[in-house]
């Protein structure tokens, strides 16, 4: 890697820092504007950023905190995850919820289980309740569309899914219940990688799902696993373009850990540092963009929460599932989660903002991108995006403001 190439890189970040142009961000760039940052930011710039040595890593980590608190601000969003179901009708190579996982206890909660455990969250103080599960046919869209419409209806929250791969149809009947987002990663941008580790998918219909997602209206997040078998510095930069040229809202990046009973059982885990700079590139290429110190990273080292709020993450997600399923949802094993209380460990977390002179957003936090600033307009957005007889209005919620380069 060339070590002009990586100063050139940081040159333009700060550059871009400097030239005051976040305020256009994700709204196009005026004429004569320069671009917006992270924009100019090339797949051999990126490359060098995610080859940085440790010298150049301590700045970059710095310039992504900085891009982090300049767009986003201080405020870290909590985002309560009940993992609902853990069965699933894929078998990805990595994943210890794969069908053919047979050591593997299955559950599945019911809508009114999930509702209970929503409302406790919700009454907790998380104001996005993120519905998680296996790919799993059992639930139809509109039994989605009963926990969503259940949720909203019981506490002024956001509601994300994280149900797979679904027909557009209904994934249009999961918006028009009120679903505000929509995680779906994509992985990997390795056509031929993704093919080898999702046995009868692609990364083709992966990205058509999303389009549909990203057409009706959803706030869309993807994501990407760092330290697949194969993958390089390349790869992963390409990861990041294809998350900037999906201009998603969210973006989940965190590292690969093999479980035992997986054909990825012996491959090692995923690299702390290159995680932190992934996810430390992802943020300037992405400025807007909601990033988690994802609870891979936490479990990879244990600081690696902490780490990933320090270099360009702005949100958390803890598990709010019940411990008697949580153990059982083993995408890998000993995940941090498994130690937390029922309710996710907000005294821990708050403690761990405490420190860092952060704090907890009491607000839904939606995307700040235009499109959904003015007033929160997942709403409107979805009247655009959805067909006629899908679309709601009542967008509730708004984005934390008082962020320095906050778009108004
Ligand atoms: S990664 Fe998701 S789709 Fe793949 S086996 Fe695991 S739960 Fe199922």
């Amino acid at each position: 890697m060339s070590e002009h190439i990586l100063a050139s890189a940081i040159g333009k970040v700060q550059d871009a820092l400097a030239s005051k142009p976040p305020r256009t961000q994700g709204a196009g760039t005026a004429r004569g504007a320069p671009p917006p940052l992270g924009a100019g930011l090339t797949e051999g710039d990126i490359v060098a950023l995610l080859e940085a040595g440790p010298g150049e890593q301590r700045t970059l980590f710095a310039l992504a905190d900085e891009v982090r608190r300049g767009f986003m601000g201080d405020a870290v969003h909590l985002r309560g995850i009940i993992e609902f179901s853990s069965y699933c009708v894929r078998n990805c190579l990595y994943c210890g919820l794969r069908r053919d996982n047979r050591r593997l206890v299955r559950y599945r909660m019911s809508i009114d289980e999930i509702l209970a455990v929503a409302a406790r969250a919700t009454a907790a103080g998380y104001r996005t309740i993120v519905l998680q599960s296996g790919d799993d046919l059992h639930y139809r869209a509109e039994d989605i569309a009963r926990m969503v419409e259940g949720i909203k209806q019981a506490a002024d929250v956001a509601v994300t899914l994280s149900v797979g791969e679904r027909s557009r149809q209904e994934y249009a009947i999961m918006r028009r219940a009120g679903a505000d987002r929509f995680l779906l990663k994509h992985e990997t941008a390795d056509p031929g990688l993704y093919s080898r580790l999702h046995p009868g998918m692609t990364l083709e219909d992966r990205l058509e799902c999303l389009a549909h997602l990203r057409g009706l209206g959803f706030q869309v997040g993807s994501g990407n696993i760092v330290g697949l078998p194969g993958q390089t510095a390349r790869t992963l930069a390409k990861d990041i373009m294809l998350l900037r040229s999906l201009d998603v809202e969210m973006a989940g990046i965190g590292p690969f850990i093999p479980h035992p009973d997986t054909p990825l059982a012996s491959h090692p885990p995923g690299d702390l540092s290159m995680s932190l700079r992934t996810l430390a590139v992802a943020r300037l290429v992405l400025p807007l963009a909601h990033l988690p110190a994802t609870t891979a990273l936490a479990t990879l080292h244990p600081d690696g929460r902490r780490m990933g709020l320090e270099c360009g993450a702005n949100v958390v997600m803890p598990n709010v599932t019940p411990l008697e399923f949580r153990r059982l949802y083993e995408i890998y094993p000993g995940s941090i989660a498994l130690a937390a209380p029922d309710d996710g460990g907000l005294a821990q977390i708050h403690a761990l903002l405490s420190g860092l002179g952060r704090q907890v957003s009491h607000t839904c936090g939606h995307s700040p991108k235009p499109a959904w600033a003015a007033g929160h307009s997942a709403a409107s957005v979805g009247r655009r995006g959805l067909p006629p007889e899908t679309a709601r209005g009542g967008g509730r919620g708004g984005h934390e403001g008082g962020c320095k380069w906050q778009i108004g």
